[in-house]
This record gives C-alpha cells, structure tokens and sequence, in this order.
C-alpha cells in the first residue's frame, strides 16, 4: 500500500523535501524522538507505515492502539495514484488517535524496519528512521516521477526506477533512491529508445513500457562495474585467483518461492553481482550456470575442476515452514570427525562473518557437510546458505537490492582475507550498508 499523511504531521519535518539528508544521519535536529511507551497521533502514523510495509500486524497491539489504529488502512487516501503528493495529504490528520501507544510489538517492528534499512538498530524512531520510514512507503506507480533541481523525489519508488532501468542497460546512476540528474537521463534515452514521449517523466506510459519489459530481478550491470571500478583503484588485487560461483537451482528448478520471487533468480542476481566485484579486484571469475539454465551437481562440479578453480563458491537460500526460522549458515566439506578441508572451512566462516556483519542477519553458523557439491569439487568448497525466504525480514533485506550488493561485497571481501596476507586483512564488516549507496 501506498503512504498515508506521513511527513505532515506538526513537529515532524517534512521527509521529502530537497535538503541533504545524506550528510544529517544521526542528527535528531530538534525533532521529538518517539520510544517504548509514547502515544499519540505521531505514533499511530509510524504503526500504520510500519503495517504497510508488513512488518506490524493488526492483531500485535495493544487493545487500544488496535482500535485506534485499524481504521487508518481502510481510508481511501487517493483516487489517482500517480496524482499524489504526501506534502499535501491531510486525510489523516483530523483522525482522533490520541491513544495509539508505542507498544513493545512496535518497538519490534522498529527494530526489524532499522535493521532491513541498515540504520542503527535500537527501536526508537528519531529523524532518519522517520524519513526512511516515509521512503520506504512508495511504491512505484504510486506517483509521478521527475527531475526537481530543488527538491528531489527520494524513495524506494525511484529505487525500483533506477533499478528497472539499470536491469534494462541503461544508466541511471547511483540506486540510491533519490531522483537525481543521472536518473533523469536514464529514464530519458529508455524512453526514447521505446518510442514514447522522452521527457524525463515517469508516468503511466512509461511504468507500463517497464513493467512488461522489466524483470522481477536483477543484475544491474552498469551500476555494477561503475562500484566495482571504483573498489579496483581502492582495494587491493586478486590477479591470477580463478573462483567458480555457483548460483543453485535454475531453468524449470526455482528452489523455494516467495510470491513472484524465486531462489533462483536472487542467486543469480547475488552471483552476478559477486562476479562483478571479484573480476573488478583482478580474480578469474566462472558462473556455472547462465540465468535460465539448471545444470546438475555432477556438471557444475566437473566444471569447476574443469576450470582448475581456486575456491568455489555455491549460493542458495533457504526456507522453512516455521515462520521463525531466518538467518545466514554455510557449509564446507568435512565428516565432522577431522577430515575437514581446512581452507574450506576458513572461507565458510570467513564469509558467513563478513556477511552477517555487513546485513544484520542471524548468525547460523558453519557447518561440515558431505554433500557431493564440496566432495567432488577439487578445490576449497563452500555453500552459503544466505537468508529464509520463508522468514519476513529475511526476505525483506534479500529483495533489497543494496543489501543484495552487501552481500556481494562481503564475499568479495572474504575473498580478499582467505587470499591475501594478514597486513592487507581489513576487520570483518569494515564497510556498512551506508558506504555502499
Ligand atoms: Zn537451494
């Protein structure tokens, strides 16, 4: 669903307005922070963002905040969704929600939303939490999009924008989320290539031109090389290392699904982008499959020893029928009983650190298998078992394409330690969320 009065209630400043806010993280310039306890409209407005992102269900309130709070959903907040604008939405003021209280399951709510953002996490919404909060509320189609020299459009609409088109090979700049001038002449040439009218807009004509041209996900290829050439000149080199990245499942084999979303496609979307950056630092880098192909064990193992790899690394999720279950595991080969691949086990811990440190993600911890994929493979062998598709917020943080590219740089990273001398070792997690968009 789309966003309600946010941003416009008194004493709350205005979220999508043109100042920087990039360089004001952390401040709370004035503004009241709301915790465990308060009340009030202010509080009912952060329930209902949090409830229409999935993360607060109706029933989890207090009694009171219940009753208070339920309605808001059900308020027709717009006709034309491509006409709207939070500035100037008021449906929700005048609503009488004195009583909805920042109860424990908000703070829990909180908690998960600055977690899947990557903000510090401590269940109290301040400025940024608020203004992400805000963001993370568009959806895209829910307005008109468009270059504002003095106020640029940030969200997570224009995060979809940005990544469509960079999915699509055009360059749109950083995905970042706000509207900038490199957006613009993204969304310019792709209109002019597709025959619509090319006027830096995104409106109805354009959004269905995407939707029918655009996949559910994706590799972003030029924002890829452009963050990858800029950790070539920063990082330190991998020249002469051959690494085989194995995106599991594939072709008519999606793995677990989550609505439209498949396995599949985000391991090869997460392959691609680690690709990306171990081939920037200097590596060799071999994907056993293509995006619609599903080779068997035998075949993706062969073909590692083919390419006398170095390490290999395979990529899958995970899913469980308990909601509960979430987390980040991986998996080298071993018995259990000593006859472990030492380096192996290495680089499953290495990179199952580096990744829990760079998303926020439950530790699962690493684990000897026997499986044929690390016994029959010749070289090192991991298999990152990298989030729950079945679990909220883990799948949340997983369709998050800048946390798709945290775990890219946390292999890379991992990479980097297991192959490098211990003086050029940086400590696991040096780079947050924030440093990579
Ligand atoms: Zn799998």
């Amino acid at each position: 669903m789309g966003p309600s009065s946010f941003g416009r209630h008194p004493g709350w400043a205005s979220t999508d307005g043109g100042d920087d806010n990039r360089h004001t993280m952390g401040t709370d310039s004035g503004m009241q922070i709301l915790r465990l306890g308060d009340r009030g409209p202010a509080v009912a407005d952060v329930r209902a963002a949090l409830r229409s992102l999935g993360l607060l269900g109706g029933e989890k309130g207090t009694a009171a905040a219940t009753a208070v709070d339920g309605p808001l959903d059900t308020i027709p907040l717009r006709t034309s969704p491509l006409e709207t604008d939070p500035v100037n939405r008021t449906a929700l003021d005048t609503a009488p929600l004195e009583t909805a209280e920042f109860d424990s399951a908000t703070e829990l709510a909180v908690r998960h939303f600055q977690q899947v953002r990557g903000l510090s996490v401590d269940g109290r919404v301040g400025e940024e939490t608020y203004r992400a909060l805000n963001e993370a509320r568009w959806s895209l189609g829910d307005r008109l999009l468009r270059y504002d020299p003095e106020r640029p459009t940030r969200g997570d609409d224009v995060i979809n924008l940005q990544d469509r088109l960079h999915e699509l090979g055009y360059d749109a700049g950083p995905v970042d989320g706000v509207f900038g001038p490199e957006t613009e002449v993204g969304l310019r040439t792709f209109q002019r290539d597709y025959g619509l009218t090319s006027d830096g807009t995104c409106g109805p004509a354009t959004l269905r031109a995407l939707r029918q041209l655009g996949r559910k996900v994706t590799g972003g290829r030029p924002q890829l090389l452009r963050q990858s050439a800029s950790f070539v000149e920063s990082g330190p080199h991998l020249i002469g290392r051959r690494i085989v990245v194995d995106p599991g499942h594939g072709g008519d084999e999606p793995g677990f699904t989550a609505g439209e979303t498949t396995e599949a496609d985000l391991v090869f979307d997460l392959a691609s982008r680690i690709e990306g950056r171990l081939a920037a630092a200097g590596a060799t880098v071999y994907l056993t499959r293509g995006r619609h192909q599903n080779p068997s064990p035998d075949e993706r193992t062969a073909f590692a020893n083919d390419a006398r790899a170095d390490l290999f690394i395979s990529l899958h999720l995970d899913a469980h029928t308990s909601e509960h279950a979430r987390g980040v595991a991986s998996y080298y080969y071993g018995t259990g009983s000593g006859a472990s691949s030492t380096v192996g086990e290495q680089f499953a811990n290495l990179a199952r650190r580096e990744v829990i440190a760079r998303t926020g993600m439950l530790d699962l911890g690493s684990h000897a298998k026997t499986w044929d994929l690390l016994r029959m493979t010749r070289m090192p062998a991991v298999r990152l078992d990298c989030g729950y598709l079945s679990h909220p917020v883990d799948r949340l943080l997983l369709l998050d394409a800048r946390v798709r590219s945290a775990v890219a740089h946390a292999v890379l990273a991992a990479v980097q330690r297991l192959f490098l001398p211990a003086e050029a070792d940086p400590p696991t997690g040096t780079f947050t969320l924030p440093d990579l968009v």
